[in-house]
């Protein structure tokens, strides 16, 4: 007598199917729209991307301080972003309501 496999291997499209950045999108919406809109302001020339305010690298992503003031960015290399997200925020953390 063999037992029926009943487990595994099923594809449902569900969070589990969705990429970790998927995840974080849906997690931080103000986020995604700060982006898209550094995205936007960089493309009709209202920002210009800087290099790296710490180490002058010229791969750069824009950082958010505040992501209700999206065009408010810091331009950070990978490795610098990496870092400043890591940290803990000093002295003003918001209380998000
Ligand atoms: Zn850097
Ligand atoms: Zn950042």
């Amino acid at each position: 007598m063999t037992e029926p496999i009943q487990s595994g291997g099923k594809a449902v499209p569900d969070g589990k199917t969705m990429s970790r950045q998927q995840r974080w999108a849906m997690n931080n919406p103000l986020a995604v729209w700060a982006h898209a809109a550094v995205r936007s302001a960089l493309k009709r020339g209202l920002i210009t991307r800087g290099p790296c305010e710490v180490c002058g690298e010229d791969q750069t992503d824009a950082h958010h301080d505040d992501y209700s003031r999206p065009l408010v960015v810091r331009w950070l290399c990978r490795r610098h972003h990496k870092a400043e997200h890591a940290k803990p925020i000093e002295g003003g953390v918001k209380p998000t309501k």
